[in-house]
C-alpha cells in the first residue's frame, strides 16, 4: 500500500480555488462535478464554522498599572473597580471565551494559562490560526 500524500494546501488557495469554481459556474463556462460543489459547499460550512469560533474566542486586553500617577499621555480608564491605567499599562491579551467570566479574568486562567504578549490568546484560536493544523 502506498503512503496517503500529505497534501499542504495554502489558506488563500483554497479560498482562490472555491471562487474560481463558483464564478465558472456562475458565467455557465464549466459544468463542476457534483462533488466538486459538495467540496464546495463543506469548505464554505468550515469556513463560517471556523469564523464563528472565533468571534467567540476575541480577545479580552489585561492592563497593570501604567505608574503615571494621574498623569496619563491618554485617556485613562478604571480596572476591575481596582486601579486606573492608560493603553501603556496594557500587557497581553486573553481570550473572552475561555478566560473571562463576568468580565473578570477566572482564577484558572490567572494561575494555570501562559499568556503573554506574543502568545496566542488561548489554545483555541491557536490550534484554528495555525496554516498547518498542527497540533502540537
Ligand atoms: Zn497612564
Ligand atoms: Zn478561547
Ligand atoms: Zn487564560
Amino acid at each position: 500500500m502506498s503512503e496517503p500524500v500529505n497534501v499542504v494546501v495554502e489558506e488563500n488557495a483554497v479560498a482562490d480555488s472555491v471562487r474560481s469554481i463558483e464564478r465558472s459556474v456562475t458565467r455557465g463556462y464549466f459544468v463542476a462535478s457534483s462533488d466538486a460543489m459538495i467540496l464546495v459547499a463543506e469548505v464554505k460550512r468550515l469556513r463560517a464554522r471556523e469564523a464563528a469560533i472565533l468571534k467567540l474566542h476575541t480577545t479580552f486586553p489585561i492592563y497593570q498599572e501604567c505608574g503615571h500617577d494621574g498623569d496619563c499621555p491618554t485617556e485613562s480608564f478604571e480596572v476591575d473597580g481596582e486601579f486606573h491605567t492608560c493603553e501603556e499599562g496594557f500587557m497581553y491579551f486573553i481570550c473572552s471565551e475561555c478566560c473571562v467570566v463576568n468580565d473578570y479574568q477566572h482564577e484558572d486562567c490567572a494561575g494555570g494559562h501562559d499568556h503573554g504578549k506574543d502568545k496566542p490568546r488561548c489554545g483555541t484560536f491557536a490550534l484554528l490560526t495555525n496554516p498547518q493544523g498542527d497540533t502540537k
